[in-house]
């Protein structure tokens, strides 16, 4: 504290998420005084309402679909009766372990250098907290994080609605879920819940599903996804009312038709916009977007010429785990060493939804790859693994640039796809060719040997003399 009763400290880390813990931790490593502020429960958001609990979910929706489907073996062990209430306090219960974990890191942080209240900026490198501090800070992160936003068709019945902050909480399964948003967050608890027994019916603004852009593979997904949920595509929904059963929602479709019906419970999974609302960021000093985020170089995490940095969803820019701790872990190194920056380019985008078929999205794909790329595709409705496994279809597409074959990007919808993914991006990220790539071993007989087939698309369309091909030789 200064004479002036203002808490002085070199790094001011609003939000200790995914981000902005690992802020804290480079600019710790750095030799900076560091204060970091938070006004949620603790925990993160990835171990407390979203990537945690939701995979728990999506994993007793995985076994409870895995008895359904066993008859196709010859196993007979009829439909999986479901507990609904031991699912879900399963959940909670692993949920809290990971919930712990994170708790016990913050309970070790010397007191001092943490606060539990809402920050705001008063000026420039100066914040005002609730409790009444005002706290003074050479360099500041913003590490703030999203929250789901509920669309205001449904303002009505707004107390009603769940999102990922109180899905978890639920005793049972729903009997007949609405779920609003047919993105990645949307799509995997839709199918989990349907996997474990609830009616599900997934609305849309448009008729894309799984955050996908390339429309062949929209439409295979859809198409799958299909057998378990009911998609009600391209509405505009037009309001809410309370019912004794549940909530009425009101839609009508691309041709003005109107549709209604009667749900249970429903869950808004329309997009997370950051929290940056309460932080005051006309008194920062800071250029906005349209979208009120301050304007950052992605390479710095800074914004604009002054000492803040952003890092995590609150920068609403691929707003997942990974790229979270990653750009925490810079914006706190830039932070502490300011006004000396560390510059790092982003990595290789990748972006996995974890349902079945998985859904996924490497490097540059939709409109951000160039109108000539080359592209390799597989289906895996006859690729030899998927039919030894029984999983029917999917669709995987690699993006290679002309001339050079460099791989540039991949989507997918396919058995499997969270793997694949992975090798993709690591493959583009090492700066691969399709030819590099094919002369790796593929094993037999696994998924991967439909990428192989992708790539070998590709290298016909390369229209180069055939190189080796790990498998066989001169295998173009
Ligand atoms: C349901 C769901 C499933 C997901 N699944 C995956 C997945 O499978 N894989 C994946 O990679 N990503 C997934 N994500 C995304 C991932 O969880 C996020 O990208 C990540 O948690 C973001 O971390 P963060 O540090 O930016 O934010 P958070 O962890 O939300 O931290 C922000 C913190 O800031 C605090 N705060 C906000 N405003 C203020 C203020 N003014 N003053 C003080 N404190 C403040 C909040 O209380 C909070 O504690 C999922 C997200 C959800 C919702």
């Amino acid at each position: 504290l200064t004479k002036a009763g203002i808490l002085a400290c070199d790094v001011a880390i609003i939000g200790a998420g995914t981000a902005g813990l690992a802020a804290r931790e480079a600019a710790e490593a750095a030799g900076s005084r560091v204060l970091l502020i938070d006004n949620g429960p603790g925990g993160t958001t990835c171990a407390r309402v979203g990537c945690m609990p939701s995979k728990l979910l999506i994993a007793a929706g995985n076994a409870a679909q895995a008895m359904r489907e066993g008859e196709a073996f010859g196993i007979e062990g009829g439909v999986a009766r479901i507990d609904g209430p031991k699912v879900m306090e399963r959940v909670r219960r692993e949920r809290d372990r990971f919930v712990e974990g994170v708790m016990k890191k913050l309970r070790g942080f010397d007191p001092p250098t943490m606060r539990q209240a809402t920050a705001r900026f008063a000026a420039p490198g100066r914040l005002e907290l609730d409790d009444g501090t005002t706290v003074e800070a050479k360099a500041i992160v913003i590490a703030t994080g999203a929250a789901s936003a509920i669309p205001k068709e449904l303002a009505t019945v707004k107390d009603r609605i769940l999102t990922n902050e109180t899905v978890f909480e639920l005793e049972d399964i729903p009997q007949n879920l609405a779920v609003i948003g047919a993105g990645p967050l949307g799509l995997e608890l839709a199918q989990a819940f349907a996997r474990l027994g609830a009616r599900v019916t997934v609305f849309n603004d448009t008729d894309s599903i799984g955050g996908l852009h390339d429309p062949e593979i929209t439409a295979i997904a859809r198409e799958r996804f299909a057998t378990e949920l009911s998609f009600v595509l391209a509405i505009k929904l037009k309001d809410a009312t309370p019912e004794a059963n549940g909530i009425r929602l009101c839609w009508s479709d691309k041709n003005g038709a109107d549709g209604d019906g009667v749900f249970s419970h429903v869950l808004a999974a329309a997009g997370r916009p950051p929290n940056l609302t309460s932080l005051n960021l006309k008194a920062s000093g800071l250029a906005l977007d349209g979208h009120g985020v301050p304007l950052f170089d992605p390479a710095t995490a800074r914004c604009g010429d002054s000492a803040v940095f952003i890092a995590g969803d609150a920068r609403h820019d691929r707003s997942v785990l990974h790229e979270a701790s990653a750009a925490g872990r810079l914006a706190g190194t830039n932070a502490a060493c300011y006004p000396k920056l560390k510059s790092q380019p982003l990595g290789t985008a990748l972006a996995i939804t974890f349902t079945e078929p998985n859904i996924a999205a490497i490097g540059l794909t939709g409109r951000h790859l160039p109108k000539d790329c080359l592209t390799g595709t597989v289906r895996y409705n006859d690729q030899g693994r998927a039919k030894v496994e029984n999983i029917p279809d999917g669709l995987l597409k690699v993006y290679a640039e002309v001339g050079s074959g460099r791989l540039l990007g991949a989507e997918l919808a396919c058995p499997a796809g969270e793997y694949l993914a992975h090798l993709l991006a690591w493959g583009i990220a090492a700066g691969w060719t399709v030819h590099d790539m094919l002369a790796k071993p593929f094993y037999h007989p696994t998924f991967e040997e439909g990428l192989r087939t992708a790539l070998r698309d590709l290298c016909r369309q390369l229209q180069e003399e055939p190189r080796e091909d790990f498998a066989f030789g001169a295998g173009c």
